[in-house]
């Protein structure tokens, strides 16, 4: 497969896309002359004020480069080396961090629970807590959830508000890896406020890369006491940005007009669109309910490789023959059509 013969957009994940025109204009205003580093910048008060605003709350907020990184120095500043984090099996901070969440905490152990459709049930939260309490075992301190999941689906504002009773019951801190949490609040219509801090997340990473941005998420911590020498951790990890404006005026781009939201949106639309285009061929299997910008389709292995050898890009896992299908703020209905097309004639 030659790079021409390739498709413009793919469906393999929301990073493939570039950088949408809020976040790019934004880095170009804040590329017009100095400023001062590391964060002492116009552009960063103006970004965390946003941020602030949008959840109605005075949290704090720090920038970093990606998203292991965000994942990882927030549990870090939750646990000691001795605790444990308790997430889905399928979390991005268990299955995608190359082990980062333990380094970064010096040792903290990720507990896998099982969960319907990518989610955390309370109930298992409990067992885990309960299952050892001796000090042979690491004891549970916090609680990773993935808003929207990797399977796709969201939790709704009752479920979250459920994980944290149960966070609240055996004192553990509630975490979010919002790497997607745009397409959930796009999904729920709900404000941002509601699905967090007002539902008991600690601190949230919230996604800027996929959402449309080059690069960049936002540590955003609603629970300051656990924000206290955050920048330490950021600097020692090697995630304080020594240009700190140009992660951070691409946010003040995004919020500014409701950016963020509305390319989530797009993105959502674009992957019910393709549901659908999907649903309408009868040998083809949907796998969990789409609720944000992913379709999770069963191809059996010949099929998805004649849609690869039509220039489509997609990743296969979660078993064989489960294909994710991930629309980005930039995909087109276009490019949902011809793909629906090719994987009908394929
Ligand atoms: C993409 C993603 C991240 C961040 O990954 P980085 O490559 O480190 O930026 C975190 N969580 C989830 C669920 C993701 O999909």
């Amino acid at each position: 497969m030659t790079e021409t013969t390739l498709k413009p957009r793919h469906f393999a994940s929301d990073n493939y896309a570039g950088i949408c025109p809020e976040a790019w204009q934004a880095m170009a205003e804040a590329n017009c002359g100095h400023a001062p580093a590391y964060g002492d910048d116009a552009w960063t008060a103006r970004a965390s004020d946003a941020i602030r605003d949008l959840f109605e709350t005075g949290c704090e907020v720090f920038f970093t480069f990606n998203g292991t990184a965000a994942n990882s120095l927030s549990l870090a500043s939750v646990c000691q080396s001795y605790h444990s984090i308790l997430c889905h099996e399928t979390a991005h901070v268990e299955t995608d961090e190359c082990g980062a969440p333990e380094f970064f905490s010096n040792g903290t152990k990720v507990l896998l629970m099982g969960g319907e459709e990518g989610r955390v049930v309370p109930s298992e939260i409990e067992r885990m807590v309960k299952k050892r309490s001796d000090v042979h075992y690491p004891k549970p301190k916090a609680v990773s959830i993935t808003q929207s999941t990797e399977l796709g689906t969201v939790y709704s504002v009752d479920q979250v508000k459920a994980v944290w009773a149960m966070c609240k019951k055996h004192g553990l801190k509630l975490h979010m890896d919002g790497a997607r949490f745009a397409n959930a609040v796009a999904s729920l219509g709900v404000s941002p406020k509601e699905i967090t801090w007002q539902a008991g997340v600690d601190v949230l990473c919230f996604g800027g890369t996929k959402n449309g941005m080059a690069v960049g998420e936002a540590v955003v911590f609603f629970n300051l006491e656990l924000a206290k020498e955050f920048e330490f951790r950021c600097k020692q990890a090697g995630q304080l940005a020594s240009k700190m404006r140009f992660l951070s005026a691409p946010w003040v781009g995004m919020l500014k007009d409701g950016a963020w939201l509305k390319h989530a949106g797009h993105a959502n639309a674009m992957a019910a669109l393709l549901e659908k285009e999907l649903r309408a061929m009868p040998s083809l299997k949907i796998l969990f309910p789409r609720q944000a910008n992913a379709v999770f389709v069963e191809l059996p292995p010949a099929k998805a490789k004649a849609v690869r050898d039509a220039g489509w890009r997609f990743y296969n896992f979660i078993g064989a023959g489960g294909c994710r299908l991930m629309c980005a703020w930039d995909t087109t209905e276009e490019d949902v059509k011809k793909l629906a097309w090719d994987i009908a004639a394929a």
